[in-house]
């Protein structure tokens, strides 16, 4: 199990010697890893962590599936472009040709596409510009709780205090609103939107663009109710705002179908897609717009990055493999096992604990318990083998991203260690 030129066991003193304070996820899971496969990681010692996290939502197909790996190593041996200029590739022709049959053709959808940096953050930055010089607005209004990424304007539309205070500059022309997370009253929370872009006195400028995530992530899995979407939408509509989804974590079947936003029936003049769909954790980031709205002059938002080849082959294949597989109906019918194990054998463990989630992101919310809880059963749960996030306000919320593809008696296995750890720690 151990990669043959790793050392027997690596220690962190190169990390705690020489890496910046900034490093985060390896303080939450401080084990060193050498292989992966499928939904389970094996550190440097050979012990193997059952993954509910899959590299933050990026691994749909789990950890180096076989169908891409051999792709990619075709690929690499017949000495393929591999540098990332935004250049006319073969590689980049098929992930273009594959998005259209596979994700845009079946829904009717007509988007161009455009590739920007390969992190999440930079094709929300490409998103918000491209918003900002089509309406000739600079204001947009974000959701509390949302997450859109830590660069300067992505940061912007980014809620969280914390994060935030990291800026050591101003960020501006950003409204926040509040998100339907059954805190206040749905319906009053567009009124409240639809009167900050109407009221002459309201002291706000009507925005370029509302930025949303139909589902947060890292606000906590809270779930915007469907006709709220649509309501959303046409309130947009008629004010001649632009909807731009951030489907970066909950796109690329998450939720079940591809994009999340297909369970409201609502089309976002502009969405932003990430993680998951570069197929084999491999960075790639692209933004669809409305070929009405692709105002861009060439080059007015390039980058050095912006065509990673491997991430092209990885994610065509990724495409073709999700539409031959059905991966949306199985991300349903596994999202709502998930559902019942949780609701049966972990929410009933304790009446303060609550689900929420749709298809295989789902969260167990420990607030009402103590802030810590999640925490808690979050590293209770990495001693018994498995990888699992906290998320949300004071990340008072256990998150499950498993691999899409991953097998049922693997998911019943990682539910049956969440059941452990939150027995464990409720008994603690
Ligand atoms: N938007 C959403 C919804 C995200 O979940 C993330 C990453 N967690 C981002 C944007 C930012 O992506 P990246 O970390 O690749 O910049």
């Amino acid at each position: 199990m151990r990669i043959p030129d790793l050392p027997e066991s690596v220690g962190h003193a190169p990390f705690e010697a020489h890496e910046s304070a900034v490093r985060s996820y390896c303080r939450a899971f401080p084990a060193v890893f050498g292989r992966a496969k499928g939904a389970f990681v094996f550190d440097s010692a050979g012990r193997a962590y059952l993954d509910f996290f899959a590299g933050a939502g990026t691994l749909a197909f789990g950890h180096n599936p076989d169908f891409i790996k051999r792709r990619l190593l075709a690929y690499i041996e017949s000495d393929g472009i591999t540098h990332g200029l935004d250049l006319y590739t073969e590689a980049k022709a098929a992930f273009i040709e594959a998005f259209v049959r596979h994700v845009l053709a079946p829904r009717g959808l007509d988007y161009r596409l455009q590739f920007t940096g390969p992190t999440g953050a930079n094709a929300v930055e490409a998103a918000l510009k491209l918003a900002r010089r089509v309406t000739g607005r600079q204001g947009v209004f974000a959701f509390s709780g949302a997450y859109h990424g830590l660069s300067l304007g992505s940061l912007a539309v980014t809620a969280n205090h914390g994060k935030r205070a990291a800026a050591g500059t101003g960020l501006h022309d950003v409204t926040f609103v509040p998100y339907p997370d059954g805190q206040l009253d749905d319906a009053a929370i567009l009124a409240w939107i639809e009167r900050l872009m109407t009221d002459s006195h309201s002291g706000v400028d009507k925005p370029a663009a509302v930025i949303l995530e139909t589902l947060q992530a890292e606000g906590g899995i809270n779930v915007a109710p469907s006709p709220w979407l649509h309501d959303l939408q046409a309130l947009l509509q008629r004010h001649g705002v632009l909807l731009i989804v951030d489907d970066i974590q909950v796109g690329c079947h998450r939720t079940g179908p591809f994009f999340s936003f297909e369970r409201a029936g609502i089309t976002p003049d502009i969405v932003v897609l990430s993680k998951a769909i570069g197929g084999y954790g491999l960075p790639l980031s692209l933004v669809l717009l409305r070929p009405s709205i692709d105002a861009w002059r060439p080059g007015e938002h390039t980058g050095t990055f912006r065509g990673n080849q491997l991430a092209f082959v990885a994610g065509t294949a990724a495409l073709e493999q999700a539409a031959r597989i059905d991966l949306g109906a199985q991300v349903q019918r596994k999202g709502a096992l998930c559902e019942r194990v949780l609701h049966e054998r972990v929410a009933a463990l304790d009446p303060r604990l609550k689900r929420r989630g749709l298809g295989l992101i789902q969260g167990l919310d420990g607030a009402a318990i103590d802030d810590g809880f999640a925490s808690r059963v979050s590293r209770r749960c990495f001693e018994l083998g498995m990888i699992i996030e906290t998320a949300g306000r004071r990340d008072t919320v256990l998150k499950l991203l498993p691999p899409l593809n991953i097998e049922e008696a693997e998911l019943l296995q990682g539910l049956s260690t969440i059941e452990q750890a939150v027995r464990d720690c409720l008994r603690a």
